[in-house]
């Protein structure tokens, strides 16, 4: 086991009672109904979960890596929408706490840090998501403005997010392309931007992914972030170091939900006059979920630590994203099987738990993308001169 410290154990012990108290007993009827969960929300924002990584100075409550990621394993143990709500939203804050102007500073994180408004963030398109290089949407200045015409993709809290962080091309014809990509932090407001419709999903319901539509959308060019065009790119990779750690830990919540689910169930289900957790095929799944389980955990940790010291963590965070996620997605089948018809029906939250996991492999960057970064990164460490 990993030990916590103190203020750790506290934000974990906070955050466990809240999910057991208010969101497991709601989670699964409100996810069917696809209901929004204001309420929830709102005790996210009491407990300062929107401020988890805006510096004190700013009006947030940083807290370290780890704790960042207990949260999250937290909040998707109980319900992985929560997680999803958070997520973007602090995205958005820690590119603008990393390069942010001070101004842009001050004017976005104090409130942000609040949960109001809420933020999302604006990368893949319809035709570009694992190739960020390859996205259209261009952002023309024009005077103390910029001016924005594209669409987005896939923005998770595209609608009921004001604020959100906006990558586009300043330059279309820079080689190589990231030398001509740059990020705002836009407002919704002015007209030209349009929320399309809602992606209608398998899983991951109740938090709301939408089609953004700009024309003629203008943006302040005191909104370019850092003040420099052409840095959006590794901006907006720096931000998915941060995320990747977010949505590792979403799979390490859900896969302990899905666990938990199944060991209980296997004591008290009997087949052939015996609990079926005394057949040894229902234990080999057991250690074999258990395992992988702890092992995403040491993972997470791990890398966690690494961000904490300011050490590079592009390959540790790639591999606990990786092994987390593949983790969440086997457990959850797992925990079905053991449940038998049960695992199927929506009686019993393993099915929610089954259609969460697989967003897991996909967003934040696809597990096939991971393991290049992976890959990548042991050639250069390894490298035979
Ligand atoms: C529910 C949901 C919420 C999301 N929320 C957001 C959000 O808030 N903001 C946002 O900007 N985006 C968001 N995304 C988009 C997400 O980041 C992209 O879906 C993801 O990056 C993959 O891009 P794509 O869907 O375009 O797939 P593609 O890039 O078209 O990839 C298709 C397949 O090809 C593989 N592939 C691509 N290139 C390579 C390669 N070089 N080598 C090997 N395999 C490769 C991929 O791994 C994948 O298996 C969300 C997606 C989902 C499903």
């Amino acid at each position: 086991m990993v030990q916590l410290d103190e203020d750790q154990r506290l934000v974990a012990q906070t955050v466990r009672e809240f999910v057991d108290r208010e969101v497991i007993p709601v989670a699964s009827e409100m996810e069917h109904r696809d209901e929004y969960p204001d309420a929830l929300v709102d005790t996210m924002k009491a407990l300062g979960l929107f401020g988890l990584n805006t510096p004190d100075e700013y009006g947030g409550n940083e807290v370290d890596y780890t704790t960042f990621a207990i949260v999250f394993e937290e909040l998707s143990r109980g319900w992985m929408g929560l997680a999803g709500i958070l997520g973007s939203h602090l995205v958005l804050c820690d590119v603008l706490a990393r390069y942010g102007t001070d101004d842009q500073k001050r004017r976005f994180l104090p409130r942000l840090a609040k949960g109001e408004p809420r933020g999302g963030i604006c990368l893949s398109e319809p035709n570009a998501g694992t190739d960020l290089q390859a996205i259209t949407t261009t952002a023309r200045r024009d005077g103390d403005q910029y001016v924005v015409n594209g669409s987005k993709m896939w923005v998770t809290n595209g609608r009921r997010a004001d604020v959100l962080l906006l990558l586009a091309k300043t330059d279309p014809d820079a080689q190589p392309a990231h030398r001509g990509m740059s990020a705002f932090v836009i407002e919704k407001g002015p007209p030209g931007l349009t929320v399309g419709r809602d992606i209608d999903k398998m899983g991951y319901k109740t938090v709301e992914t939408c089609e953004l539509h700009f024309d003629r959308f203008p943006v302040p060019a005191a909104n370019l972030i850092g003040g420099a065009e052409g840095l959006g790119f590794k901006q907006v990779m720096t931000g998915l170091e941060a995320e990747r750690l977010n949505i590792a830990a979403r799979g390490l919540g859900l896969a302990r939900a899905a666990f938990e689910e199944a060991i209980k169930y296997a004591q008290q289900r009997h087949t052939f006059g015996k609990a079926i957790a005394n057949h040894q095929t229902i234990q080999i799944k057991l250690a074999d979920m258990g395992t992988k389980i702890e092992a995403s955990r040491l993972l997470i940790y791990s890398a966690a630590a690494k961000k904490d010291r300011r050490e590079r963590c592009d390959v540790e965070a790639g591999m606990a994203k990786l092994f987390a996620t593949e983790t969440a997605a086997e457990v959850s089948l797992e925990a079905m099987r053991i449940l038998g018809g049960n695992g199927f029906s929506k009686d019993f939250p393993v099915e929610r738990f089954y259609r969460d996991a697989p967003l897991l492999l996909i967003g934040g960057g696809t597990n096939e993308l991971q393991r290049l970064i992976i890959a990548r990164g042991l050639l250069e460490r390894y490298a035979v001169s």
